[in-house]
């Protein structure tokens, strides 16, 4: 029976720090519900001393349980590691385990059930809908972890890309990590412990779980075990999506993400003028535009639904004047929120395009140079070595950096049409 860390493709190392983490934050639990002089017991347990290193001296004798019931718990956790390595994935399953009623993520209890179905009453999620997570956000999340959990074991607090967090909400949430709720749990995900990912305070709080980048064989087992994926697809999936799971998965089984793919790799091909350079270029923008609005759509549908339903939209009794000039400031906020959603889908969508297509100049690389590495795109992998040998590397090369750093340039601010028509242009001139 597979447990809630299954997912967790390649990283034996972070599945087993977590693993005992679950089993000695059941521990306290236990202790805690026991008279003083069991939990003294549990208190000198040689790995829950490891794990209170952020909380040394808070543990100290049988009667501390009483007054701190969280003593001896690590409360707040970094996962970081590359995009697609599953920083999401292992805060959630770690978050399961903490639920989990038997403290060892089990996957099958409620407590695992809900925590993975995002129903958990104790466990909440931040995912960054804009370019950033706001103050505001970030407080009210602090203000409701405090409070004690209704099932009786942890309030867990998951953000996801934390590197996003604006300074303000970073120093909001760097006061609840200095001074946790004694039940309380922060899980936070970021690319790197970088300073410009994380602040060094909150890191300095912080127990640091890194992911790898899982490579493509544990990527195509994974889905051709898990996913039913049959494994010359999952192979092909797992090159092409360079380590990133979510993305081999997508593409496996999703037609249009694999269309949308083989568009972006046509591209080199179809460079040869000016004119076309920046026919490339539009059409690679309003592919991720198409791209990021139909992902959101349905979101967006369903919240305008739910918040006219919540507004009583129609609604004729006393009050509904004043809740319906109410209302218009909440729907504008609303299609804020949403609109800036869009713009992050966008770019998320036209980086992800970007990446396949450093990956096509990876392989004219690494051919032109006869390195002995196996391509990205195994299905384009003729059209680079063509072009590694009409461009040699010094071409290749500059042709790469042209798509990282068109990346760069978007992940700086600059335009995201001006940064593209430039590099279609560098890659036309080589
Ligand atoms: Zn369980």
């Amino acid at each position: 029976m597979p447990d809630v860390f299954a997912d967790l493709v390649g990283q034996d190392d972070a599945v087993d720090t977590l693993r005992r983490a679950a089993a000695s934050a059941a521990a306290v639990l236990r202790a805690a519900h026991l008279p003083a002089p069991s939990a003294t017991a549990v208190d000198s347990d040689d790995d829950l001393a490891a794990l209170a290193e952020a909380d040394e001296g808070a543990a100290d004798g049988g009667t501390a349980t009483a007054v701190d019931p969280g003593a001896g718990m690590t409360h707040a956790w970094i996962f970081t590691g590359p995009p697609g390595s599953g920083r999401s994935v292992a805060a959630r399953a770690f978050a399961a385990a903490l639920q989990c009623v038997h403290g060892t993520g089990c996957g099958t209890c409620p407590g695992c059930h809900t925590t993975l179905a995002g129903t958990h009453a104790d466990v909440r999620l931040v995912a960054p809908e804009g370019l950033s997570i706001g103050v505001g956000e970030m407080r009210a999340l602090v203000l409701r972890a405090a409070s004690t959990p209704s099932g009786g074991r942890w309030q867990v607090v998951i953000i996801e890309d934390a590197d996003r967090l604006t300074e303000a909400a970073g120093n909001a949430l760097l006061k609840a990590v200095e001074e946790p709720p004694p039940r309380t749990v922060f899980l936070l995900c970021a690319p790197s412990t970088h300073p410009e990912d994380v602040s060094v305070t909150i890191r300095s709080r912080c127990r640091v779980v890194p992911l790898r980048q899982p490579s493509a064989a544990a990527v195509a087992e994974v889905l051709a075990a898990r996913d039913g994926i049959a494994p010359d697809v999952a192979q092909w999936a797992a090159a092409a999506a360079q380590g990133h799971v979510g993305r081999a998965r997508r593409l496996a089984r999703d037609p249009e993400a694999r269309q949308r793919r083989d568009a972006v790799l046509a591209v080199p091909r179809r460079l040869t003028g000016v004119g076309t350079a920046l026919d490339a270029a539009s059409a690679l923008i309003e592919a991720a535009e198409a791209e990021a609005a139909a992902s959101v759509a349905e979101s967006d549908a369903a919240e305008r639904a739910a918040l006219q339903t919540a507004l009583g939209a129609g609604g004729t009794g006393r009050g509904a004047a004043g809740a319906t000039r109410g209302s218009a400031g909440q729907l504008k906020d609303l299609e804020k929120r949403q609109k800036s959603r869009a713009t992050r889908a966008q770019r998320d969508a036209l980086d992800r395009a970007l990446v396949d297509l450093a990956g096509f100049y990876r392989d004219a690389l690494t051919s032109a140079l006869r390195a002995p590495v196996a391509p990205v795109h195994t299905d384009t992998a003729a059209l680079a070595e063509a072009g590694g040998q009409k461009w040699a590397p010094e071409g290749a090369l500059r042709r790469l950096e042209a798509v990282l750093e068109c990346r760069a340039a978007i992940e700086a601010n600059v335009k995201p049409r001006i940064a593209v028509e430039a590099m279609m242009l560098s890659l036309w001139r080589g």
